[in-house]
């Protein structure tokens, strides 16, 4: 049986960085896949704030677009435009910035094995199946980046984050305002619908919750487009964070641990971050020679002083979210469509960490008309922290 310091299993983002980081520290690193490719299939609209791109330590080759503001449009027709006259984002080719992520953890040593699924676990080894039968791989620490159904976690009767949402998505042919990305909160009422340009005259439309996903998106594909889909993605998003991401000499990374920011979706930015964390508690325990919670802890703590608050807030905001009809959007849409708001959002809005926006925003007493509904519903206590 090969033996390694430490054996990551699912080659995302999240994965891949932290082979990379892993190998790159000297500790024999093994990234193994389920998939023949990496990337594939893609499950992501693949927008991401400029700094989650830097994190994800790549060249530009999977950038297909950048956007520089956001419109929302509810379904009374009221709208809300912002632009910080700079690229904010980018929209990648998810395919190729993955593969590009795996490459670079096996440029740093980690040897990656593909066609080679996780099937369970043996004490400090992991059983495998794929393409050369079944196997076993021994480690000292195992880095589960399986993504939100995530077999470790469950093999080892690790509690699930609370909320798993369904997203669908497509690429249509559109012609639209390539600055912009377009959100459509009433498309699915407890998250929002998404149109993103990728490009001359092609976007990529999509919606995540929790019921009646394909009714909704065929609804909603009708409103925005009704032409042709070129390509179709289903996926899982999972919101709020499992209650220990630690234990059984695992550490719980990207989606795998729930990681994903309840505002809007978003899994890279944290995925990429977490791995940076795992990689540094995994180098400690190796060369403690200690894999006990005890050192592996202090994985949970890392990451809660990086972004916990961020996603415990964001969770609160996703909840209080669900409170909202169709009418109160509206009224938020339009009282937020000020001048002095509008320059706050531009100046302090932040997709990796909204919390700050959020926040300030909830404090104007512009919004008390909205705000007098949410107040019942816990805003005080959120805007207080
Ligand atoms: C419709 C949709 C749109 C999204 N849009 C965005 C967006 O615009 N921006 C953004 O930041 N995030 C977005 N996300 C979320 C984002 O895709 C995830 O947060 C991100 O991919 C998480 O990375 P990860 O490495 O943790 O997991 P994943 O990317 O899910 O990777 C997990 C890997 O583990 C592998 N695996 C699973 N089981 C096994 C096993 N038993 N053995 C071996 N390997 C296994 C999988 O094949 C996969 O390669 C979106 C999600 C959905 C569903």
């Amino acid at each position: 049986m090969r033996y390694y310091d430490v054996v990551v299993v699912g080659a995302g983002p999240a994965g891949s960085a932290a082979a990379r980081l892993c190998a790159g520290q000297g500790l024999s690193t093994c990234l193994i896949e389920e998939h023949g490719t990496i990337g594939h299939p893609v499950q992501c609209a693949g927008l991401l704030s400029c700094a989650a791109f830097r994190e994800c330590g790549v060249s530009r080759r999977s950038v297909l677009h950048e956007v520089s503001g956001a419109r929302i449009i509810t379904a009374q027709g009221s709208e809300l435009e912002f632009d910080a006259g700079m690229t904010r984002s980018v929209v990648v080719d998810r395919a190729v910035l993955d593969q590009e992520m795996a490459m670079q953890a096996a440029d740093a040593g980690a040897e990656v094995r593909l066609k080679t699924a996780y099937a369970g676990r043996k004490g400090s080894a992991i059983r495998t199946r794929g393409v050369s039968g079944k196997g076993e791989i021994a480690f000292r620490v195992l880095i589960a980046a399986d993504g939100p159904r995530s077999p470790v976690a469950r093999s080892l009767g690790m509690q699930r984050p609370p909320v798993f949402l369904s997203g669908l998505q497509a690429e249509i042919r559109r012609d639209m305002d390539g600055r912009h990305v377009e959100l459509y909160p009433d498309a699915s009422p407890e998250f929002f619908g998404w149109v993103i340009p990728i490009g001359k005259r092609r976007a990529r439309i999509g919606l995540a919750g929790t019921q009646d996903i394909p009714e909704r998106f065929r609804a909603f594909c009708r409103g925005i487009s009704g032409g042709s889909i070129l390509h179709l993605v289903s996926g899982t998003v999972p919101l709020g964070v499992m209650p220990k991401t630690y234990g059984h000499g695992t550490l719980f990374i990207g989606d795998a641990a729930g990681f994903p920011k309840p505002t809007s979706g978003g899994g890279v930015y944290t995925g990429v971050r977490s791995a940076a964390h795992a990689a540094a508690v995994a180098g400690e325990a190796c060369l403690k020679n200690d894999t006990t919670d005890a050192v592996l802890s202090g994985y949970e703590r890392r990451w809660k002083a990086d972004f916990g608050q961020e996603l415990e807030f964001g969770l609160q905001v996703f909840r209080l979210r669900q409170q909202l009809s169709p009418d109160d959007i509206d009224r938020l849409v339009r009282l937020l469509n000020d001048p002095g708001m509008i320059r706050d959002i531009q100046r302090l809005g932040d997709m990796d960490r909204p919390g700050t926006i959020i926040r300030h925003l909830l404090k104007n007493p512009k919004l008390y008309p909205v705000l007098g509904i949410l107040l019942k519903g816990g805003v005080r206590q959120i805007i207080k922290r």
